[in-house]
């Protein structure tokens, strides 16, 4: 038994104390029985949200209306979801209603797949009503129940399940698999934010290419922003064997198969939604993998690219070539400064050397000297930065 419900087991005492039923569901169930980390403990109860609130003394209204209180224990937060069932689906989307009930049945019936419809009781004994165990041990994502029907209730259903097929390498069973093709244009309906979270989960995943396969089999990629005509690319990049880590090297990879300009990466992030630090670590990551593969890099390219997107480049490319580029890593560690404030002299230094006034000629000076000394044509050291500044202010008369 992991630490985290060891840690959170006095919660579900407590409950259960004062007469209701609780459990451990969900993610950390499902990791738990499969020897993968948990992130997050949710616990179900049969109590409803004011009775929950009523046995702790911290709690936070997290989602009340949707029956989670938070309970604050020791630092850490439990979400605390009261059994309920969902109705009202409109547009495909999450429910707009739910509505509690007291029994660990009829919560697990609205679950997704059967390997998330787990719950663990304090004492570890399992609750598995659809054949959860065995689909986990066959490595299968099986709908829980007709899969059409889930997937109209809600169809991020379909990228959920796909995401957890990359990462947990499994299988989707037969019918399940028939049901997103059948569905994949509801995609559509679902807030773009909700899909950009799976499909980063998904590329992120260990079987990752198998994803994106599934993607593209299913054809729920032309239903996603940006993507519609770009299959043969995708296909180019799932023969690849790509393993990505984060979310700039998923959107740098695609951006490198799509051959994209850095109008291009933005435009294309937007549409996702994507965040502006992000998008800035793409277009940087992005310019690298064509330089580095067209060997082209200068150490200009290098250091303004900073180190996180060296190594998200180098760690892209050597998954996806036979060839090893880290000696890039080493170059970026070789270079004379990787921050304008390693200079050593200031705008102030020149000023009070009488070389310069304030002016925006400065901000030119300091630029130059920054490139020279990245370049290494000119050392970083005071006097050599004088000199060279007073031949550039020289030049540029
Ligand atoms: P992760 O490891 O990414 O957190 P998870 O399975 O815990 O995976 P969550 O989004 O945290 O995913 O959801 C917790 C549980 O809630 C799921 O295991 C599942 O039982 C249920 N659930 C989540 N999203 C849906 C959905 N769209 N439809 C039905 N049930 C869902
Ligand atoms: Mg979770």
């Amino acid at each position: 038994v992991p630490t985290e419900f060891k840690e959170a087991l006095p919660i579900l005492q407590r409950i259960e104390k004062a007469g209701y039923e609780a459990y451990f569901v969900g993610g950390s169930v499902r990791d738990t029985l499969l020897n993968r980390p948990i992130h997050d403990v949710d616990i179900a109860t049969s109590a409803y949200p004011s009775e929950v609130k009523e046995l702790f003394k911290r709690t936070v209204d997290t989602g009340i209306e949707h029956g989670t209180v938070m309970i604050l224990d020791h630092g850490t937060g439990y979400e605390v979801t009261t059994f309920r069932t969902e109705s009202g689906y409109q547009d495909y989307r999450r429910p707009d209603k739910v509505k509690f009930v007291r029994s660990l049945k009829e919560d697990l019936k609205r679950r997704d797949f059967t390997i998330n419809a787990l719950a663990m009781s304090e004492s570890g004994q399992i609750t598995d009503l659809f054949g959860g165990l065995a689909d986990m041990k066959a490595k299968i994502i099986r709908a829980v129940g007709d899969p059409d029907e889930r997937f109209n209730e809600d169809a991020l259903r379909m990228m959920r399940a796909i995401r957890f097929a990359s990462q947990l390498d499994f299988q989707i069973e037969a019918k399940t698999l028939v049901g997103i093709k059948r569905h994949s244009q509801l995609l559509e309906k679902i807030a773009v934010e909700r899909t950009h979270t799976e499909f980063v989960k998904m590329m992120t995943g260990r079987d990752a290419e198998n994803g994106l396969d599934l993607m593209v089999a299913t054809d729920l990629y032309q239903h996603m922003p940006g993507l519609t005509s770009r299959q043969s690319q995708l296909q180019r990049m799932i023969q690849s064997h790509f393993k990505l880590i984060n979310e700039v090297q998923v959107w740098s990879l695609l951006a490198f198969y799509f051959n994209f300009s850095s109008q291009e990466i933005s435009q294309f992030l937007k549409s996702w939604k994507t965040a502006n630090k992000i998008i800035d670590d793409v277009i940087l990551t992005t310019e690298l993998l064509f330089r580095m593969t067209a060997d082209q890099v200068a150490n200009w390219d290098l250091y303004r690219a900073g180190r996180q997107n060296v190594t998200n480049a180098v760690a892209i490319l050597n998954t996806i070539s036979p060839a090893s580029f880290s000696a890039y890593l080493t170059d970026y560690q070789k270079l004379p400064i990787t921050d304008k404030k390693q200079l050593k002299i200031t705008g102030g230094q020149l000023i009070k050397a009488g070389i310069l006034k304030p002016s925006p000629e400065l901000g030119k000076v300091l630029n130059y000297l920054e490139k020279a000394v990245v370049q290494a044509t000119v050392r970083n050291d005071e006097q050599a930065l004088i000199n060279a500044t007073t031949s550039f202010i020289n030049e540029d008369d």
